[in-house]
């Protein structure tokens, strides 16, 4: 038996206690195969093991071992694209019913800790910085275009504002989103798979699927056993691989990377962040950050288009933290790593069937903690024949990456170097 642990990242040190699960042995029979134990098979087996259907999640590694158990613990709202983009996109219909799911991830979020009595550090509070002027504008934008859609619950933070905030002074505005705010993403996942464990859900971990037979009683291989399923729900993302090559074709992996400091004296900690908000800021390659529940900074940015894992992480992140905050410049850095998220050329998430009976969702590209949630209750409301906001997501164009497998990377790299030059120009 194969065994991939976790990343050695501070999320795996800190993880709440959570049993050995077992690899799949010989045949299983269920109504839907999920494949993945990240927060989009999670929340769809939950929605589905409420609603009396038999499921069973098969994990390549271990639950939340990819992008949900790494990520910058962000709650973010809404889509790596805006609704702008989305109203371009769609039907008027289709762009009222994404953009009334714009904030709902946060809000399943919420209630998923508190029916489950989830223990992941949910704190309340995102806010968005502006490093520019035309930053700001565009936050002052985005606030008008989401109250449209009734999510009126945004603050614009003026340049004295967010320096109570975040104590830098890099900024010059911002966003504050109270139904924003963190988590400890690992243990938000750890406590999904208990809560799907609870309904009489199965989670079979080190049990990659290596083959699909995509027939009308669609059967699930792995290297020791196999699910015949009724329905199969594909949530690999960026960890997927070539499974599904139209897939693959359509999306592409990115690395982005993340370190932790050592535990920062309580004054030290809330002078840096005094309300306990998260923050990212507004670069196209973003920073993000925020305080951890045991008082550290957990600080991430960068993107390595095509995954390929940096030999020094802290080499490249630490200077970005200094950057924001060069009182922290004899702090140690105890956690580094690097995770996966899947970018599509739209930035927009791909939410689709092939066949009849295998349903997908990828590629949230980097906004994904919330929009995993939604994707979780659109998937399993599909399979359960109510298929209004499955279609409202299917909607939404997919485009291959120009290039090919072969040049998507240096295509891609080249427009986000135009887009991070622009930030830089302020422009
Ligand atoms: C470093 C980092 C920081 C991020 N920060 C934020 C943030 O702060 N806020 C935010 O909103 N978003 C953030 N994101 C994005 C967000 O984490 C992801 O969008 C989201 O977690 C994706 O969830 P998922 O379940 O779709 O995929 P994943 O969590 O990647 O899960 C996919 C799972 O499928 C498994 N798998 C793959 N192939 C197979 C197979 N063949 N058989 C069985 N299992 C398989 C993998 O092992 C993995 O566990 C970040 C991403 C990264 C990488």
């Amino acid at each position: 038996m194969t065994h991939t642990p976790y990343p050695q990242s501070y999320y795996a040190a800190s993880a709440n206690p959570t049993p050995a699960r077992p690899e799949l042995l010989g045949e299983v029979q269920t109504d839907v195969c999920i494949i993945g134990a990240g927060y989009t098979g999670l929340s769809t087996a939950l929605f589905l093991l409420e609603h009396g259907f038999k499921v069973v999640i098969l994990e390549a590694a271990k639950v939340g071992f990819g992008a949900s158990g790494r990520n910058g613990g962000q709650i973010v709202n809404s889509y790596s694209r805006d609704i702008d983009s989305i109203e371009r996109s769609v039907s008027p219909k289709n762009a009222q019913l994404l953009g009334d799911m714009a904030f709902e991830g946060g809000s399943i979020i919420r209630e998923r800790v508190k029916k489950y009595g989830i223990q992941c550090d949910l704190k309340d509070g995102g806010v968005f910085a502006a490093l520019t002027a035309k930053q700001m504008t565009h936050l002052e934008s985005q606030k008008r275009l989401w109250e449209r859609y009734g999510h009126t619950q945004l603050e614009l933070l003026d340049a004295k504002r967010i320096r109570e905030v975040a104590a830098t002074d890099n900024y010059i505005g911002g966003m504050l989103d109270m139904s924003g705010g963190h988590i400890h993403p690992l243990n938000l996942a750890l406590g999904e798979a208990t809560a799907v464990e609870s309904l009489g859900g199965m989670i079979y971990e080190q049990s990659p699927a290596i083959r699909i037979e995509r027939t009308a009683a669609p059967v699930v291989h792995t290297p020791q056993g196999h699910v015949k399923a009724k329905f199969v729900v594909v949530a690999g993302n960026a960890y997927l691989g070539n499974l599904l090559p139209e897939l693959a074709a359509k999306s592409m992996p990115c690395g982005t990377q993340v370190i932790t400091t050592e535990r920062l004296s309580d004054e030290l900690a809330k002078s840096l962040l005094p309300q306990d908000y998260c923050v990212e800021d507004c670069n196209y390659l973003l920073d993000y950050y925020r305080l951890s529940g045991d008082k550290r900074l957990i600080f991430g940015g960068g993107v390595v288009y095509g995954a390929r894992d940096p030999a020094n992480i802290e080499a490249i992140i630490r200077p970005k933290m200094l950057k924001t905050f060069p009182q922290l410049k004899n702090v140690k850095i105890d956690y580094a790593w690097t995770g996966n998220f899947l970018l599509t050329l739209s930035r927009l998430p791909q939410v689709g069937r092939l066949g009849h009976n295998i349903y997908y969702s990828q590629g949230c590209s980097g906004h994904g903690v919330t929009y995993t949630h939604v994707a979780g209750k659109v998937l399993a409301e599909a399979l359960r024949g109510q298929a209004e906001r499955f279609d409202a997501f299917a909607e939404l164009p997919h485009y291959p990456f120009p290039g090919g497998q072969v040049f998507r990377v240096p295509f891609t790299a080249l427009g986000a170097w135009y887009y991070s030059l622009r930030d830089k120009l302020g422009v």
